[in-house]
C-alpha cells in the first residue's frame, strides 16, 4: 500500500472567541461543518466538542480551520468542549486516509473511532470518606463506628465498601455515620489500573529468537515507521519474540496495540500475557460490554491503558502515545470488515503506523501473499524463526485418498481415519477432527420431490442444527422448525440430510468409537472465553480425548497431549471461485495441522481428500511451504491479480429486484474508461439475495498504479441512482459472494 497525501491539516493553532473551525461529526456526511468558537472557550485541533445539529447536540471532533462555506449569519456556536484528551493529529489523518482509501464518508470512519459515546462524559466521581473535622458531640459511638473512626484516624480517605471491609462492618454503618455527620465525603483520584511490567523476565531465548527479538527491539527504539514480517512455524516462539518488542515499547514509555483475530483472543493468550507482564492487558472485542467498554475507551484516550489487545476495531481507539502495533495471524481473513466501512485491518494498521511514524510487526506462520510480496519489494523487513521451539517436530502429514478408501454411504470417516483414532485414543493421547461446518448437515432435501430447504431471505440453504432442533440460515439468522413432512409434496419421512456438519461427525464417532470422550466445539457450543477455559481444563484433565470442531479449535489453543488431527474434508475450500482459495486453504489446514504434537509427543495429520494431488495438499504433505507460495505468487503475477494489480468491487443491492438490476445496468453503462482499468459485470452475485436484498456485482480490475478510488468516487457521483438502491464499495475485496 502506498502512503498517499492526506487531507487533514497540520495541527491548527489554538482557537478562541470568534474563530471558525471545521467540526467532523460521526455521521455519514460528505464533509466537516463549520462552527464558531464562542467567547470564553478555547479549542484545539482534535478537541472533542458538542455542537448543535438541527434540534440536537452531537459530539464531534475539531478537524481544522473553518472552510468559510457557511455564511457568517448561519454559523452556529460550539456548545461545549468535552472533557476528553484531544484526538491526536496522526489519528485524525488516519481517519481521513481510511475514508479516502475505502471510498467512505470521513464521518463514518470517525464513528468507528467514537464507538462509545458514553466514554466522552467524564466518569462518575469516586467518593471517599474522612472523619469529619468537628463531629456532633452527643453522638453515641458503637464499637463498629469506633473501628471506622480509628481506621480513618491516620489513613487516607477510603470508599464506603473498602472502609466497611476493613472495619468488619456493613456499608450501612458507614452510610449512617455520614448521615450522622461523623464522616465527611471527599472526591478521590481514581487510581490508574496496574501497568504491565516490562522488567519481568521472560524465558531465555534461543539464538534465532534472540536475533529476531533484537531486531524488533531496535526498530522500537528507533521509534520511526518500519514494517517487519515475523514469520515462523507454529510453536517457533513468535509470541515470545514479539513480547520482547512489546516490553521494549513499554520501557520507552509508549502504548502498544496488539491485534488478534477475534477467535484467537483466547483466555490462554491473556493468561500468558499476564504471566509475562504481571497483569492482563486492556481488552477490546465484541465480548467487552457496557461499562468496561466505556472505561477501556477512556483509559486508552487518557494513556492509562498501556497495552491493548483487541480485534480489528481496536485499531480505531484514540491512542495518545501509541509506539508499536503488532498484528498477530496477519494472514487471517477475519481482519477484513465486510460491512459498514469495508476495510482490511492489517492494511489499515500499516497505514496507522506510517502516519504515526511508529514500527509495526506483522506475525504469521503462513504469511499472506500480500505481505510476502511486500518483503520481496523491500517495503517490509523480514524476521524468520526456522524451527519449533525445544526441538518439537513438525507433524507427519498424510493424505487419505477417499476415491480408494471411501466410507459407506452416509458416513464420512474413512477406515484409515477410524483406525488412527482408535490407536491414538488407545495410547491415552488426544485427537481432533476438523470440519469447518457448523450444525448437522448443510442441506436438507426431500427424497420424493427433490425440494431443498432454502432461506426465504437469502439465496442459501438452511443448515440443519440438530442440537438446537432448528434449520438455520448462516447468513441472516433465519430459523425454522425441522418439519415432520415435506412442505411441498407432503411426503412423510422423506427429508434427508446431505453432507456432514460437525454434529453429524459426532454422531458417527459415537457409533464407531464407543469409548471416545468427545465434544463438539463450535461457536454454538463454545460461545465465549469462559466456555473455552472450561474446555481447555477438561482437555488437560483428560475428561475429553476427542475434539470435533470448526475453525475455532484451529487457533491459538495448545493441547500438549493432542497428537492426531483428522481433517474430514480437505477439499472444502477449493470450489468457491475465489482466487485466494488455494492460499486460504493452505493457511487454514496448516494452522489446524499445527495443533498436533506441540510438545514431545510426535504428531500426525490425516487429510481426507478426493483430490490428494492438489498442490495445497502436496505442499502440506511435503512441508514445502515456500515452493507452494512461490507458485501462487507467480500465478498472481501472470494474471495481474493482487498484489500485482488492484481490485475493487461494487455491490449494488435493493429490496426490489428490478431496481437493483436497473441500477447495476446504469453503473455498467456509465463505467469509467481509463488506461489500465477494466470493469467486469454487472453480474448477479453468487449470494444474489441476502437479508431480503437483491445483489448485483461489478468488479474493477486495474493496474497497480491506477487511482481507482478517484475513479469510483467520480463514477458514483455521476450515476444518480435511486435512494432505495445501495452501492457498497469494497476496495481490495476478499469475499466474492
Ligand atoms: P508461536 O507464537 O510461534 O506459535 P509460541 O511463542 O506460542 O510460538 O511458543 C510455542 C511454545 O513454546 C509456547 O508454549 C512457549 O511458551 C514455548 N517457548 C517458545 N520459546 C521459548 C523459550 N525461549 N523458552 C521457553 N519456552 C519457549
Ligand atoms: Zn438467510
Amino acid at each position: 500500500m502506498a502512503p498517499t497525501d492526506t487531507t487533514a491539516e497540520p495541527p491548527a493553532a489554538i482557537k478562541t472567541h470568534g474563530d471558525r473551525v471545521r467540526v467532523l461529526l460521526p455521521l455519514p456526511l460528505a464533509e466537516a461543518y463549520d462552527y464558531r468558537v464562542p467567547g470564553g472557550m478555547i479549542v484545539d485541533a482534535g478537541s472533542f466538542v458538542s455542537v448543535p445539529l438541527g434540534q440536537r447536540l452531537v459530539a464531534g471532533v475539531v478537524w481544522g480551520d473553518g472552510s468559510g462555506a457557511v455564511d457568517e449569519s448561519r454559523l452556529r456556536d460550539i456548545d461545549a468542549v468535552l472533557d476528553v484528551p484531544p484526538m491526536a493529529d496522526a489519528m485524525r489523518r488516519f481517519v481521513d486516509w481510511v475514508a479516502d482509501y475505502t471510498v467512505s464518508a470521513p464521518g463514518s470512519v470517525l464513528r468507528m473511532a467514537m464507538s462509545v459515546p458514553a466514554a466522552l462524559e467524564p466518569p462518575a466521581p469516586l467518593i471517599g470518606y474522612l472523619a469529619a473535622p468537628d463531629p456532633p458531640e452527643d453522638t453515641r459511638l458503637t464499637p463498629a463506628r469506633r473501628r471506622v473512626l480509628d481506621l480513618l484516624a491516620d489513613g487516607p480517605p477510603r470508599q464506603a465498601r473498602e472502609l466497611a471491609r476493613e472495619a468488619g462492618c456493613g456499608t450501612g454503618v458507614v452510610k449512617a455515620m455520614v448521615t450522622a455527620g461523623l464522616l465527611q465525603p471527599v472526591e478521590m483520584r481514581r487510581p490508574p489500573p496496574p501497568a504491565p511490567q516490562p522488567g519481568r523476565a521472560g524465558p531465555a531465548l534461543s539464538p534465532a529468537q534472540t536475533e529476531a527479538a533484537a531486531s524488533l527491539q531496535e526498530a522500537v527504539r528507533q521509534g520511526t515507521y518500519s514494517a517487519t514480517l515475523l514469520d515462523g512455524v507454529t510453536g517457533s516462539g513468535k509470541t515470545e519474540v514479539y513480547f520482547e518488542a512489546l516490553a521494549e515499547a513499554l520501557r520507552c514509555g509508549r502504548q502498544v496495540l496488539v491485534l488478534l483475530p477475534e477467535i484467537a483472543l483466547s483466555p490462554q493468550w491473556l493468561d500468558r500475557f499476564a504471566e509475562r507482564f504481571g497483569v492482563r492487558p486492556t481488552e477490546w472485542h465484541s465480548d467487552v460490554g457496557g461499562t468496561r467498554r466505556r472505561a477501556n475507551w477512556r483509559a486508552v484516550a487518557e494513556g492509562e491503558a498501556r497495552v491493548v489487545v483487541g480485534a480489528r476495531s481496536a485499531l480505531f481507539l484514540p491512542f495518545s502515545e501509541l509506539g508499536l502495533i503488532i498484528v498477530d495471524e496477519e494472514h487471517e481473513g477475519a481482519y477484513k470488515q465486510e460491512d459498514g466501512v469495508i476495510y482490511h485491518a492489517r492494511d489499515m494498521a500499516v497505514m496507522r503506523a506510517h502516519l504515526a511514524d511508529i514500527p509495526i510487526v506483522l506475525v504469521s506462520a503462513t504469511p499472506s501473499i500480500e505481505s510476502r510480496v511486500n518483503v520481496e519489494r523491500g517495503r517490509y523487513q523480514a524476521c524468520h524463526l526456522p524451527d519449533r521451539f525445544g526441538g518439537a517436530q513438525l507433524p507427519e502429514v498424510e493424505a487419505v485418498d477417499m476415491r480408494q478408501s471411501a466410507p459407506p454411504t452416509g458416513r464420512f470417516l474413512s477406515p484409515q481415519m477410524l483406525e488412527a483414532l482408535v490407536d491414538t485414543l488407545g495410547r491415552g493421547e488426544q485427537a481432533m477432527l476438523f470440519l469447518n461446518r457448523r450444525g448437522y448437515a448443510p442441506l436438507t432435501v426431500c427424497r420424493s420431490c427433490g425440494h431443498r430447504f432454502e432461506c426465504p431471505n437469502c439465496s442459501a440453504w438452511l443448515v440443519d442444527h440438530r442440537l438446537r432442533g432448528r434449520l438455520i440460515c448462516h447468513h441472516c439468522g433465519f430459523t425454522a422448525r425441522h418439519p415432520p413432512e415435506c412442505p411441498v409434496c407432503a411426503a412423510v419421512d422423506s427429508l434427508v440430510p446431505c453432507g456432514p456438519g460437525v454434529e453429524r461427525i459426532a454422531e458417527e464417532v459415537d457409533a464407531s468409537l464407543p469409548g471416545a470422550r468427545w465434544t463438539v466445539v463450535t461457536s454454538d457450543t463454545v460461545p465465549g472465553p469462559k466456555a473455552m477455559t472450561q474446555l481447555v481444563a477438561d482437555m488437560a484433565a483428560g475428561e475429553i480425548n476427542l475434539l470435533i470442531g470448526t475453525q475455532i479449535i484451529a487457533k491459538g489453543h495448545h493441547f500438549p497431549r493432542l497428537t492426531l488431527v483428522g481433517v474430514v474434508d480437505a477439499d472444502l475450500g477449493f470450489n468457491n471461485g475465489d482466487f485466494r482459495a488455494f492460499e486460504r486453504t493452505y493457511q487454514l489446514l496448516h494452522q489446524v495441522a499445527g495443533r498436533a504434537g506441540r510438545e514431545s509427543l510426535p504428531g500426525r495429520v490425516l487429510l481426507q481428500s478426493y483430490e490428494p494431488e492438489n498442490p495445497v495438499l502436496q505442499a502440506l504433505i511435503d512441508h514445502d511451504r515456500d515452493r507452494f507460495f512461490e507458485g501462487q505468487i507467480e500465478a498472481r503475477r501472470r494474471a495481474g491479480l493482487p498484489p500485482f494489480g488492484r481490485l475493487a468491487a461494487l455491490i449494488v443491492s435493493g429490496r426490489d429486484r428490478h431496481q437493483a438490476d436497473q441500477a447495476a445496468r446504469t453503473l455498467g453503462q456509465t463505467a469509467p474508461r481509463a488506461e489500465g482499468v477494466e470493469i467486469i459485470g454487472p453480474a448477479e452475485a453468487p449470494l444474489s439475495l441476502l437479508r431480503g436484498r437483491f445483489r448485483r456485482r461489478l468488479l474493477v480490475k486495474a493496474r497497480r498504479s491506477a487511482p481507482i478510488q478517484g475513479l469510483i468516487r467520480d463514477w458514483l457521483s455521476r450515476a444518480n441512482l435511486p435512494s432505495s438502491v445501495r452501492v457498497s464499495v469494497d476496495v481490495d475485496p476478499y469475499s466474492f459472494l
